[in-house]
């Protein structure tokens, strides 16, 4: 991979990002919780539901990047004030997204990791910002990027002194039309031997199709991901954003309940296995 330095995957060292005692980069995080905040009590319902389900951190858009100039663009700061109270009340850390430069500083006060969308991923100002900081980044995938393009991504965050950098692999656009995106699970094994750094996979937007989500996050976990990132919306009917693909808090918990033990399957064949 041409011009990584401090991305480039170093044998037997994988980047661990404690997050207020939640570990990325050893064993399976799950982050869960609307595609935006809507309101305050929407918000709370998904939080105390994703973690009674089991997720150990809180997602939720504060700042949406839409495709319509029209459609709703987030809640801004009062958003952000919903999920401090959410993580108040649950003790899950916050993923939020980030897309204007000029708002990092401030935002970065509210939110435990700064999540790149996959429309930024190449807005150089926008990484470079959040290299300094001095949060851990959640750096999703380009729907048109090739490893190499996002690792150097990557790598403009590590530059800027930034070495808490988690990769998600959101869904590539190919011809497929069915699904919203197309699930590129070979990243998963090919991040591994290409970077240190942690790889999430997020079956929600890659495929946009509530009845494949389950089946994708298992065979994520199977892969030998780090985590997982998956919408969650009391009431999918009702949601402002993405509700067709989110997770009701019941169909949530029941793929929390067969990922859980197919990833202590693994964990323990992986520990026994001979090479
Ligand atoms: C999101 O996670 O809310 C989101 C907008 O995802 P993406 O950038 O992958 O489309
Ligand atoms: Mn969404």
């Amino acid at each position: 991979m041409k011009n990584l330095k401090l991305a480039s995957g170093k044998p037997g060292q994988k980047t661990i990002i404690d997050i207020d005692g939640v570990t990325i980069g050893s064993g399976l995080v799950v982050i869960a919780g609307p595609c935006s905040v809507e309101s305050e009590e929407q918000m709370l319902a998904a939080a105390h539901a994703v973690k009674e389900a089991g997720a150990q951190m809180l997602r939720g858009g504060a700042f949406k990047p839409r495709t319509s100039p029209y459609a709703f663009q987030g809640l801004g700061l009062q958003g952000l004030k919903i999920l401090e109270k959410a993580k108040k009340e649950t003790g899950l850390p916050i993923v939020t997204e980030v897309i204007d430069p000029r708002d990092v500083s401030w935002i970065a006060e509210f939110a435990d990791v700064l999540q790149i969308g996959t429309r930024n991923m190449q807005n150089f100002a926008l990484l470079k910002e959040v290299g300094k900081s001095g949060k851990p980044v959640f750096l999703k995938r380009g729907m048109h990027s090739t490893l190499e393009e996002w690792l150097n991504c990557a790598e403009y965050i590590l530059s800027e002194g930034n070495p808490d950098v988690i990769l998600c692999e959101r869904g590539i656009r190919t011809f497929e039309k069915y699904t919203r995106n197309t699930l590129d699970l070979s990243a998963v094994p090919a991040i591994q031997e290409l970077t240190h750094l942690p790889i999430i996979i997020d079956p929600t937007h890659s495929t946009g199709r509530l009845s494949l989500i389950e089946p994708m996050s298992m065979a994520a976990v199977a892969a030998g991901c780090d985590g997982l990132m998956i919408e969650v919306h009391a009431k999918p009917e009702e949601a402002l954003c993405d509700g067709a693909q989110s997770m009701t808090p019941a169909i949530f918990k029941h793929l929390m309940d067969r990922i859980l033990p197919l990833h202590s399957f693994l964990a323990d064949t992986h520990s026994t296995a001979e090479p």
